[in-house]
């Protein structure tokens, strides 16, 4: 276009004038904000296959063995007559392999067994069993990535180190282990990309010695676990002040496996808000809003409640990303207590006081998680932003989805101070993009999307000079 001398002026000046205007407002750039996903209808069909009926039925199964604790009986008389980890480790594992019947052997039943020496509260050498069914991921490329979900099935009461008085642990951890039953009746009906482990541990209460174990295994076998999603009292314990509508999501902040170069970069740029457990947390509040799960994800940044633990915290060691799900609010009568009435108090982890509606809720959004991301691109390798001067757009680079599975990325932002993604940029299938917006004042991350919409985990990009 040819423009003479004057026409060329009120260009510049109307050029100008909008730049300014576009600059002057706040937010300075067009934001899109984040969207919840859409629903996959083969996934969203799973979810209505989850069953309070059947949560129920496990549940009061696992609590008819009359104690779970890791250090009671597993010798085959006590197994014959149903009494004992040993019985709930062997019918664990046949429940498995049923499900694992009904959809064509599609589930690969396995044990991870070992002598855990005395420590704390295994004050002999005893055999800790963890069970778990593999649901092998359909694509070559993308088999070896995992997503994980967990319980734990020993159970405890007043005194940790009874072998011998009830402890039913309906809820704790019952739930947990009905919510790892659940997911794989259901999901085993379908078929993922990526690989779904269903796990339930034991030696939870003697101090995380099931988890540990296996996750110690995952690492020096070198599995790329992506997500644990860990689920310990899940109950929805009906106490009067229990909310139904929430669970509690935990996550770390500052990963625990964080290197003295990670610490520093922390210090000096942030990021506590960023670990791959908190992109996880944020990545399951997503799939409870995609797929109206019945109960809605109340995420908690930090890695557990004052005075706990749980079986996320092994993973978490190990370097994985991993989260821990939980009631609301948690009746301290109903939990580490010996059956018994006093004064008028009831106490002990009984299945009465387990509400089989929540944690089938629960279980829905274990589900959906577990689902999206195994149904997802790999995430985006080595994100990067460049900071090689000082500039007040911001470049982002990645590598492609190492499982080929990609079609398109997205960049993700928020304000420093805010807890979720707020707005998101359209990249397509690259592995660069710039945006006018200054690294200084957002936070960033990137994530891979198939052709179907299903999305990756985000990834916040390391410095680059
Ligand atoms: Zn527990």
């Amino acid at each position: 276009m040819r423009l003479n001398c004057s026409r060329l002026k009120t260009f510049l000046i109307s050029a100008v004038i909008s730049t300014i205007v576009a600059f002057s407002n706040t937010p300075a750039y067009p934001q899109t904000p984040v969207s919840a996903g859409p629903a996959d209808p083969q996934i969203s069909a799973a979810l209505q296959q989850i069953s309070a009926e059947r949560i129920r039925a496990n549940i009061e199964k696992l609590v008819s063995f009359g104690t779970r604790v890791t250090l009671s009986a597993q010798d085959p008389a006590s197994i014959a007559a149903g009494h004992g980890i040993g019985t709930a480790r062997e019918w664990i594992k046949s429940e498995f392999e049923r499900y694992s019947h009904e959809c064509g052997g599609c589930l690969e039943v396995k044990t991870d067994s070992f002598t855990q020496a005395p420590a704390d509260r295994i004050p002999s050498p005893t055999v800790i069993t963890n069970i778990y069914a593999v649901l092998k991921g359909s694509n070559p490329e993308s088999t070896s990535r995992i997503v994980l979900v967990t319980g734990h099935y020993d159970s405890r009461n007043g005194d940790t180190l009874d072998a011998k008085g009830d402890a039913p642990g309906a809820n704790d951890d019952g739930s947990g282990t009905a919510v790892s039953l659940e997911c794989a009746r259901v999901l085993s009906k379908l078929k993922f990309p990526a690989t779904i482990i269903f796990l339930t541990v034991a030696g939870e209460e003697q101090g995380l010695n099931g988890s540990k174990h296996f996750a110690e295994m995952a690492r020096q076998q070198g599995w790329k676990i992506e997500a644990v999603l860990n689920n310990d009292i899940v109950g929805g314990d009906r106490n009067p002040q229990q909310d139904t509508s929430v669970v509690r999501v935990f996550s770390e902040g500052v990963p625990v496996g964080a290197t003295d170069a990670d610490l520093r970069r922390i210090r000096s740029l942030g990021g506590e808000n960023d670990s791959t457990s908190r992109q996880l947390a944020r990545y399951v509040a997503e799939a409870g809003r995609t797929y109206h799960a019945g109960v809605e994800p109340l995420l908690i940044f930090r890695l557990d409640r004052y005075l706990r633990g749980g079986d996320h915290y092994s993973f978490n060691q190990q370097g994985y990303a991993a989260v821990r799900f939980t009631e609301y609010r948690e009746d301290y009568n109903h939990q580490h207590q010996d059956v018994r009435t006093d004064d008028g108090i009831e106490y002990g982890d009984l299945p009465k006081f387990v509400n089989f509606d929540y944690v089938a809720n629960v279980a829905r959004v274990n589900a959906a998680t577990l689902a999206s991301l195994a149904s997802a691109p790999a995430p985006p390798a080595n994100v990067h932003i460049l900071t090689k001067e000082l500039e007040n757009d911001s470049t982002l680079t990645w590598s492609a989805s190492p499982d080929g599975r990609a079609s398109s990325y997205e960049v993700l932002w928020r304000a420093t101070s805010s807890p979720d993604w707020e707005n998101v940029k359209v990249v397509g299938n690259a592995t660069r993009a710039k945006l006018p917006l200054s690294k200084d004042n957002v936070i960033f991350a990137v994530r891979a999307l198939d052709k179907d919409g299903h999305r990756s985990l985000p990834v916040v990009p390391l410095p680059e000079r």
